[in-house]
C-alpha cells in the first residue's frame, strides 16, 4: 500500500495521497466508487490551497491585510462600494480603481485586502510601491531588458501601484510608468493609491501632456474612492490618550 501512496506522491497528487492514506486506514475499506470522488475532491482542494499560497506570496504584499479587520465605521470608505469589488468582476473587465486621500486613511489596507480577495477568487495580483516600480522599470531599461516586466504584468489580473505622488520621480520614470499603464489598458486592472488630486499629478510626472494622456487611460473605466483626511492611526492614538 505504501507503494501506492509513493506513486501518488511521485505524480505530485499530494491531496490524493493524503486522503488515500486515510481511506486505507479505515477498517471498512470503501469501494472504488465511494473512494474515487473523495480522492478527486481532496486533490482539487489541495491544489486550490497551494495556488492561493503561491499567488499570495507572488503578489509581494508588504504585509497581510483583509476586510475582516477593516472598520468601516472609522473610515470614509463605503462598504457598499467595496463589496461588489470583492467579487472580482472589476478585474475581469480590466476596470481600474483609484484610492485617493490623506495619509493613514486606509488606502493601502483596502488595496491589499482587495488584491487578496481577487487571489481567493482565482485571480493574480501584483503589488508595487510606485517608486520601487519605477526603479525596476528604469533598471530594466538600462540593462536593455525593457518590456519584460510589462509582459509579465499583462498576464496578471490586477496590478497595485501604492503611494503614487509621495515621492516625485525622474521624468524618464514618468514616461516608463506611462508606457506600462498604456500597455495594461483594457487588459489588466490597476489599483492606484495616492494622496494627490488629479490636478496635482503633473507635479509628479513633470509633463502636462503625458499626465493628461495617462489620466485619460487610467480613468476611462475607473472607480474613484475618496478616503478623505482622517487618519485612522491618529484617531486611535487620540482615543488611547483619552483613556
Ligand atoms: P494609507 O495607505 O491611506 O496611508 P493605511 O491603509 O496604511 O493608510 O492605514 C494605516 C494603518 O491604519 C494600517 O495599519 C491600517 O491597517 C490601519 N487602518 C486604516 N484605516 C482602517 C480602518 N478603517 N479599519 C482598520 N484599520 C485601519
Ligand atoms: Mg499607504
Amino acid at each position: 500500500m505504501n507503494h501506492l501512496i509513493e506513486q501518488l506522491i511521485s505524480l505530485k497528487l499530494h491531496g490524493m495521497a493524503q486522503v488515500t492514506t486515510d481511506l486505507l486506514a479505515d477498517k471498512n475499506v470503501p469501494s472504488l466508487l465511494t473512494a474515487l470522488p473523495k480522492m478527486i475532491e481532496a486533490e482539487r482542494v489541495e491544489r486550490e490551497v497551494r495556488r492561493i499560497q503561491y499567488q499570495m506570496s507572488a503578489a509581494k504584499f508588504p504585509h497581510h491585510k483583509d476586510f475582516a479587520t477593516f472598520d468601516y465605521q472609522a473610515s470614509a470608505i463605503d462598504k457598499t462600494v467595496i463589496e461588489p469589488l470583492c467579487t472580482g468582476q472589476f478585474a475581469k473587465q480590466a476596470h481600474n480603481l483609484i484610492l485617493v486621500g490623506g495619509t493613514g486613511t486606509g488606502k493601502t489596507h483596502t488595496a491589499i485586502a482587495l488584491g487578496a480577495e481577487l487571489i481567493q477568487r482565482g485571480k493574480k495580483t501584483r503589488f508595487f510601491n510606485a517608486v520601487d516600480l519605477i526603479n525596476i522599470l528604469i533598471k530594466e531599461q538600462s540593462e536593455q531588458r525593457q518590456g519584460s516586466l510589462v509582459k509579465r504584468l499583462q498576464q496578471v489580473d490586477c496590478v497595485i501601484i501604492d503611494e503614487l505622488g509621495y515621492i516625485p520621480f525622474p521624468k524618464s520614470g514618468g514616461a516608463l510608468l506611462f508606457h506600462l499603464v498604456s500597455k495594461l489598458y483594457e487588459k489588466t486592472s490597476i489599483i492606484i493609491t495616492t494622496n494627490l488630486e488629479f490636478s496635482e499629478w503633473v507635479s509628479v510626472f513633470g509633463d502636462a501632456k503625458m499626465t493628461t494622456a495617462l489620466l485619460d487611460r487610467v480613468t476611462h473605466h475607473c472607480s474613484i474612492i475618496e478616503t478623505k483626511n482622517d487618519s485612522y492611526r491618529f484617531k486611535q492614538s487620540q482615543q488611547k490618550a483619552l483613556q
